[in-house]
């Protein structure tokens, strides 16, 4: 079974593969490509306040971290989707809700 996310793997799979690019595709360079797009993202909010961001541009910068990060992943035989899954099961533990609800402080600051 197939889910969401693999269909979206293997789209983005295809748009690469049907333009020859991966050969470009080596872990450092989506990991640059990653973070450029990233920082493409956080341009978005430079010297605005976040009711200012256009949210158009704000959608396609998220797709483009979205589609570097399926990438970075499947690249590096990561399960992004138990990745995730296990995360936040570490979080929970870091962040537990009788100490963190409505608070900011880091894991360790709490
Ligand atoms: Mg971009």
């Amino acid at each position: 079974m197939d889910s969401e996310l693999n269909i979206l793997t293997q789209s983005v799979l295809k748009f690469r593969d049907d333009r020859n690019w991966a050969q470009y595709h080596n872990l450092k360079d989506l990991a640059v490509c990653l973070n450029i797009e990233a920082g493409e993202l956080l341009e978005l909010f430079l010297w605005k306040n976040s009711e200012e961001v256009n949210k158009a541009k704000l959608k396609e910068e998220l797709a483009d971290v979205f589609y570097a990060t399926l990438l970075l992943a499947h690249e590096s035989g990561i399960d992004l989707s138990l990745a995730l899954t296990e995360k936040l099961k570490s979080n929970e533990i870091k962040y537990p809700i009788e100490k963190s609800y409505g608070k900011r402080e880091k894991y360790d600051e709490i």
